[in-house]
C-alpha cells in the first residue's frame, strides 16, 4: 500500500526551497531506508500551502508556534486521519523526518508490539512503536541529501535476546534489543498491573518510571507526548557549517553549472 505524505511550511523564518529540498531528502529517507525495513511505501511531498494537498495525503504541517513543545507530534483530525504538527526551529528537518516516520509506521497512535520488559519483575509486556524516540537525539541522526534525518528503530529492537549481525536501528547507533539512547525513551503497558512504564536516558543513567494506570486520551501517543515535554534538540544551535550539508551544496552546483553549459551547447 502507497501511503502519501505532504510537507507544508505555515512559518516565513523557512524559506520554501529549503522545505522542498527537505521533503525530498524524506522521501528518499523512506524509499531507501525505512520502506525495506518496515515494508511501508510512502511519496513525500512538498505543498506550498495546506490548500494545495491533495485529499488523502497526511499533512506534516511546520509552524513558528505549535503552543507548546509538547505539541510536536502526530494528532489525529475529526475524521481520525494523522497530521503531524513541527516546530520551525533549529534541526525542524530532523523532527519532520522524526514525525513523517512515526506516523507512517504507526498512522492511528496506538500501534503495539510484545516483547520481553526492560524491568526485571515484569515479563511479557506491549511497546508504544514510536519508531525513532529512543533514539531521537540529533547525536544519532543521519545525512541525507545534506539533510539531517531521524534514526529508527527496526522490528528487530523487539526480538529476545539480540543476535550478532542484526540491525536494531537504521544508523546502527541502537546496539542491541529495547536499547535507550541518550536523550531518547521507550514507553510500554505491563498487563498484570495494568500500569504504562517509561525508560528515559535523560540524565546519564537511564531510569524506568511507573507512570500508573494511565487514562489514554485521543491517542495512546498523543497522551505520552503530551507529558514528554520538549525533545531533545528543541531551543539547541544547529551547526552552522555543517560537512555534510556544504559537500552536498558544493557537489549540486556543480552539476547545475553542468547543465547550464550543457544547455547553452544546444544553442
Ligand atoms: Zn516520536
Amino acid at each position: 500500500m502507497l501511503r502519501h505524505v505532504a510537507v507544508v511550511s505555515q512559518s516565513k523564518k523557512i524559506k520554501s526551497a529549503d522545505v522542498a529540498a527537505a521533503a525530498a531528502a524524506i522521501q528518499k529517507q523512506v524509499s531507501r531506508d525505512f520502506a525495506p525495513i518496515w515494508e511501508i511505501q510512502a511519496t513525500v511531498s512538498y505543498f506550498e500551502t495546506l490548500k494545495n494537498v491533495p485529499l488523502g495525503s497526511w499533512p506534516v504541517i511546520i509552524k513558528d508556534d505549535i503552543h507548546e513543545p509538547g505539541a510536536a507530534g502526530v494528532h489525529l483530525d475529526d475524521n481520525k486521519q494523522p497530521y503531524a504538527l513541527v516546530q520551525a526551529e533549529d534541526f525542524w528537518q530532523l523532527a519532520a523526518s522524526h514525525e513523517t516516520l512515526e506516523m507512517l509506521a504507526d498512522p492511528s497512535g496506538n500501534r503495539l508490539m510484545t516483547g520481553s520488559s526492560p524491568k526485571k519483575g515484569q515479563g511479557q509486556v506491549q511497546f508504544l512503536v514510536e519508531v525513532c524516540d529512543p533514539c531521537e537525539a540529533n547525536a544519532f541522526a543521519y545525512h541525507v541529501n545534506g539533510i539531517l534525518v531521524s534514526d529508527f528503530f527496526t522490528p528487530h529492537y523487539f526480538d529476545p535476546a539480540p543476535a550478532a549481525g542484526t540491525r536494531y536501528s537504521f544508523s546502527g547507533a541502537i546496539a542491541r534489543p529495547l536499547q535507550v539512547l541518550k536523550g531518547g525513551y521507550l514507553s510500554w503497558f505491563d498487563p498484570v498491573s495494568k500500569h504504562w512504564f517509561q525508560e528515559t536516558l535523560f540524565g546519564t543513567k537511564p531510569a524506568i518510571k511507573d507512570l500508573g494506570a494511565m487514562r489514554i486520551e485521543e491517542t495512546i501517543r498523543g497522551t505520552f507526548d503530551r507529558r514528554r515535554g520538549a525533545p531533545p534538540w528543541h531551543g539547541r544551535k544547529a551547526p552552522i557549517a555543517d560537512p555534510s550539508a556544504l559537500a552536498s551544496q558544493q557537489a549540486s552546483d556543480a552539476i547545475a553549472e553542468l547543465w547550464e553549459i550543457s544547455i547553452a551547447g544546444l544553442a
